[in-house]
């Protein structure tokens, strides 16, 4: 074997992971870490805010999916975590990979709100509660305008693929949003590219993130 990759070798077992998620991992065939996820995962865990910034495929997703998982308490049926997302088919993807990340975490709930789908069935979805929702900015707003989504105890906010949610022009709701998450919270924001807008909204809700930067899935 390559020395220098036995060097960089980071297992996820040296992360302070609950149980279910280690053994979810290995189901997966996720052993060892992305550069992104060995570089932020250690700070996400501790609760901290992380500005991550990588190009697609370099496992963001797990990076927060694991932090989100690992603090939050099934027991507690609140809206614990929200992921925001500039589309459908990401909020889906996003939720996915949540939900094979939770395996065997008893009774949890991701629920996805996104535009595009008829409201009713969300609505009923929502009734029925949920720990963590994935969503786009747009129909999140309209939920919380309704008065039919309380984000008073969410404790993790992620904004995923932040410059394109910007490109998209949801800057509005993603500032109305904020409005009705709790400011004691870690919030993590994921981007590709970190354009000057992006800094403004980070240094506005976020308090001193760490960034973390890679170039590429391998290093
Ligand atoms: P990004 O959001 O950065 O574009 P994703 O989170 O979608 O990337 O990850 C890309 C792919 O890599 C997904 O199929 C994911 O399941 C997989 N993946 C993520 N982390 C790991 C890992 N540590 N080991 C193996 N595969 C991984
Ligand atoms: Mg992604």
């Amino acid at each position: 074997m390559n020395p220098n990759l036995a060097d960089k070798a980071q297992p996820f077992t040296q992360l302070p992971l609950k149980p279910e998620l280690l053994t979810n991992l290995v189901t997966m065939g996720f052993k060892q870490m992305t550069p992104i996820q060995a570089q932020s995962l250690p700070t996400i865990l501790q609760s901290k805010d992380v500005i991550g910034q990588g190009k697609t495929g370099s496992g963001k997703t797990a990076a927060f999916g694991l932090g989100i998982l690992n603090k939050l308490n099934v027991k507690r049926f609140r809206i614990q975590s929200l992921v925001l997302c500039p589309t459908r088919e990401l909020a889906d993807q996003v939720a996915k990979e949540i939900r094979t990340l939770a395996r065997g975490i008893h009774n949890i709930k991701v629920l996805t709100l996104c535009g595009g789908v008829p409201m009713g069935p969300q609505i009923g979805s929502l009734e029925h509660g949920a720990h963590i929702i994935v969503g786009t900015p747009g129909r999140i707003m309209d939920h919380l305008d309704r008065g039919r989504l309380d984000l008073s105890e969410v404790d993790t906010f992620v904004l995923d693929e932040a410059d394109r949610m910007l490109e998209m022009g949801f800057q509005d709701a993603l500032d109305a949003v904020i409005e009705h998450v709790p400011s004691l919270r870690q919030t993590l924001l994921f981007s590709a590219t970190y354009p000057k807008q992006i800094e403004a909204i980070a240094n506005r809700i976020m308090v001193k993130p760490k960034m973390v930067k890679v170039e590429s899935t391998h290093d």
